[in-house]
């Protein structure tokens, strides 16, 4: 089967990886922060703070931002569960705004309507790598004194209006498992300007504890002195994994151009392909495409999955709306309530997209795709 996404490991990688199994530290050492000052260098120079995954990313991001119980966060539900789980697991209320029904990502008209003085974040999702509309989202977020989260797990690499997508919003999560735009097996990151926000940040990451001198309670304790000021996680991401990260951040550049490659070709591909809509691409971005989403018309989704699979190509959805999941249902969240994106999600299909797809997969696929809607 044809994976819709997959990762591409390079003697680079492997020798990098193997190099720190031969050395001294396994985990909290050199790499860590050699891993997080290059991711810097492409989130415009924001901080940031390596985590295990996009999900732990998420539950940090939410707890470096203070949200707590009686608080609320806006967010789209076109995207992965832990957007909206990583802020519940603090206690706080989701309260899901509709998308722009032509891009699926986060409409700054349904994020404003859907704040109220509870709201302390508004998060929106790079959906399939594309940058969000951050220009009216962040007068949105300052008009109701929230802070603005981008859930960039899809858009490392990507810029909005030439700004890197790490130093846009007042905090950005990224994810490297293998499928995204890079990987470190499981892994993540939270990036942020503020110092504050990532000084929290690593806490959590870190159980909690606090070393730094100035900062403890109890300073005269002796030298092996910690203490836990707020409760935290094991959230860090090991030096093997890091060095993995920092190799694979060599490639980027060429995986973004590889990854526009296909788009483009995709594009040109399917343009007069009927029953197929292509997602709109906003003027003012420059993506690193993760997925390559279509829309597949008169009610023909299913039929196109199911034998597009069935031919060994391994489309996928991206994504359910989030509150469609049990767990919502039974907190009285109810289908419908984003007809934009229950519109999207009814059609939506995400072709193969990743680096190491041959032109002739491509074509695979295409053919497929084809041969599906016949
Ligand atoms: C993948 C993903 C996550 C979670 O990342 P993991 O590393 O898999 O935990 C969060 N948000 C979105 C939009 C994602 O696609």
């Amino acid at each position: 089967m044809l994976p819709y996404g997959r990762q591409s490991i390079s003697e680079d990688d492997v020798e990098a990886v193997s190099r720190v199994l031969r050395g001294d530290w396994l985990t909290t050492g050199p790499a860590v922060s050699s891993f997080e000052k290059r991711l810097s260098e492409w989130a415009g120079g924001a901080e940031c703070v390596s985590v295990t995954s996009g999900t732990a990313a998420l539950h940090v991001a939410y707890a470096a931002c203070g949200v707590g119980p009686g608080d609320e966060v806006v967010t789209s539900p076109i995207t992965f569960v832990a957007t909206a789980s990583g802020a519940m697991l603090h206690g706080a209320r989701v309260v899901f705004a509709d998308v722009d029904e032509d891009t699926a990502l986060l409409d700054p008209d349904a994020a404003k309507a859907a704040v109220t003085t509870r709201t302390k974040v508004i998060t929106a999702i790079d959906y399939a790598g594309q940058p969000a509309d951050y220009d009216a989202l962040r007068d949105v977020a300052e008009a109701g004194s929230a802070l603005l989260l981008d859930d960039a797990a899809h858009s490392i690499g990507s810029t909005y209006q030439g700004e890197p997508i790490g130093s846009v919003a007042d905090v950005t999560t990224f994810s490297f498992f293998p499928t995204k735009n890079l990987t470190t097996a499981e892994g993540g990151a939270v990036a942020t300007t503020d110092p504050v926000i990532a000084k929290r940040a690593r806490r959590f990451r870190n159980i909690g504890l606090v070393r730094e001198r100035e900062d403890l309670r109890h300073p005269d304790e002796g030298g092996w002195h910690q203490e836990v000021h707020a409760l935290g996680l094991n959230y860090r991401l090991p030096d093997v994994l890091c060095a993995l990260g920092e190799a694979q951040l060599r490639r980027l550049a060429d995986f973004k151009a590889r990854r526009a490659r296909l788009v483009a070709r995709y594009r040109e591909l399917l343009a007069d392909v009927d029953g197929v809509r292509l997602l709109r691409v906003r003027p003012d971005v420059d993506p690193v495409w993760h997925l390559f989403p279509v829309r597949i018309g008169d009610g023909r989704r299913r039929t196109v999955y199911d034998r597009m699979r069935a031919a060994g190509v391994g489309v996928q959805v991206n994504f359910i709306p989030v509150y469609r999941h049990p767990v919502f249902e039974d907190l009285g969240y109810r289908r419908g309530m984003c007809p934009n994106a229950e519109a999207f999600y009814a059609e939506e299909l995400s072709l193969p997209l990743f680096p190491d797809l041959t032109d002739s997969d491509q074509d695979r696929v295409v053919d497929a795709l084809v041969t599906a809607l016949r």
